[in-house]
């Protein structure tokens, strides 16, 4: 017969109590994982540097924001915890309006994807965010509707997007709009005159006897003339008007809401600003002059191929006449 020590029986305790401990034990080490795997998620947010948030929308609370939250914003997260008005006072007011319509949009297409607006930091920084949002799809029937949703900052893009389109619209030289842009917005403005029925008048710009100015004084002068012309452009012309540099010193511009009548004063004033610049080569002093070729839409059948045609056989008729003048055509 086996006899029962009190050593012994602790190794062999009886089978209630070691399935209690052993549950115990497992329950412990549950936890354990819960913890490690809530510390890992923990971390991984804060190391996202998006903001992912979860908000009830009957009650109109936001249930939980990462950490990133802070960084983005410049806000303690917890007065967004307490009153979600913290995140409408976040967004620059122009762009209100749109992010709550967005935002509302997810109820009826589940998910919004391109949403993209600005925010001020709490130290007066600008932001621009790509706000995604979802309805929660793991809520059930009888939980009210969750949105969830993921932002991120975008200023960066959005700054290296403006670069870029500055670039790609934007002659290097004089800064003036390129011929592409140019002409593409000379075709939004055309096509608004026709439909409106209002006048609109165009014009064709081109250097006198250029290639002789940097024959004399050398090309590097030459770009001095060109970058002040478009200076005179820019400052003669009126708001809503478009200008842009459209051949190597060739300019163009249009006059939207303009007949032609109404923007030969514009023209004159153009052709004054331009003869009374003077440039300096060495010790010459010299000056500049310019043609211009001017005309408006005149029927129901314009396009603007016609416009300018009729503009540039203007310009070239001024050239015939003996240059440094303005023809109506
Ligand atoms: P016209 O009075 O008949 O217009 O004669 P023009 O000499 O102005 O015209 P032409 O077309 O013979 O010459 C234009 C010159 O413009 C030739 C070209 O070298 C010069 N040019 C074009 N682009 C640039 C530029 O970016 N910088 C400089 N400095 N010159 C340029
Ligand atoms: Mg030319
Ligand atoms: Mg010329």
């Amino acid at each position: 017969m086996v006899k029962h020590t009190p050593s012994s029986m602790s190794q062999h305790p009886p089978p209630e109590a070691a399935q209690t401990l052993l549950a115990l034990m497992h329950a412990q080490g549950e936890v354990a994982r819960l913890s490690e795997r809530e510390q890992l998620f923990s971390a991984l947010l804060d190391s996202v540097n998006a903001v992912l948030w979860a908000f009830d929308w009957e009650s109109r609370k936001v249930l939980y924001v990462s950490p990133a939250y802070e960084r983005i914003f410049g806000r303690p997260a917890s007065l967004l915890l307490a009153d979600y008005n913290e995140w409408r006072s976040s967004v620059y007011p122009d762009d209100l309006e749109y992010a709550e319509r967005s935002l509302a949009e997810v109820l009826v297409k589940g998910a919004v994807e391109d949403r993209e607006y600005r925010i001020m930091t709490a130290d007066g920084q600008l932001r621009w965010l790509s706000d995604k949002c979802y309805i929660n799809q793991q809520t059930d029937g009888d939980q009210g509707v969750i949105v969830v949703g993921i932002a991120e900052d975008i200023t960066e893009n959005k700054q290296l997007q403006g670069e870029l389109q500055r670039l790609a619209t934007t002659d290097v030289l004089t800064q003036s709009s390129n011929r592409r842009h140019f002409f593409d917005c000379a075709r939004g403005a055309f096509e608004k005159a026709r439909q409106d029925g209002t006048a609109l008048a165009f014009l064709l710009l081109d250097i006198d006897d250029f290639k002789q100015i940097n024959d004399t004084y050398g090309h590097p002068t030459g770009d001095h003339v060109l970058l002040r012309i478009a200076d005179s452009g820019k400052t003669v012309l009126r708001r809503g008007d478009l200008f842009g540099r459209i051949g190597g010193e060739e300019f163009a511009a249009m006059f939207p809401d303009c007949t032609p009548e109404m923007a030969q004063h514009v023209a004159e004033r153009l052709q004054r600003e331009i003869q009374r610049l003077s440039f300096s080569h060495d010790d010459q002093t010299f000056g500049v002059t310019v043609s211009q070729g001017l005309t408006g839409i005149v029927d129901s059948d314009e396009t603007l191929d016609s416009l300018f045609a009729r503009a540039d056989a203007a310009m070239y008729q001024a050239k015939r006449q003996g240059k440094n003048q303005i023809v109506l055509g």
